[in-house]
């Protein structure tokens, strides 16, 4: 299932999990929560796992939208305070 990098533009294959970031995203999906209710109690939200390796974990994050479906995107960038200071020592 996680053969290779998330990231669509990479083909680093999953070798060492230690490598990188495993990301887990929570898609609802209503129709089986419906079904389900008959049988089980609790809602029936699919987990699926993405692998981005090193390089991409630190500029891309893994996303849901509710509308577009999981996506991979570039981390927000100037958010942290520190960093500025961090590049200048
Ligand atoms: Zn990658």
């Amino acid at each position: 299932m996680l053969a290779k990098c998330a990231n669509p533009t990479c083909s680093t294959p999953l070798v060492y999990l230690r490598e990188g970031k495993i990301f887990m995203v929570e898609s609802p999906q209503p129709k089986f929560e419906v079904l389900s209710d008959v049988a089980k109690p609790k809602p029936l939200n699919r987990v699926e796992h993405f692998w981005l390796c090193g390089p991409c974990s630190n500029e891309m994050t893994v996303t849901y939208d509710r509308q577009r479906g999981v996506e991979i995107i570039r981390k927000p960038v100037g958010k942290a305070p520190m960093a500025r200071r961090a590049a200048a020592s």
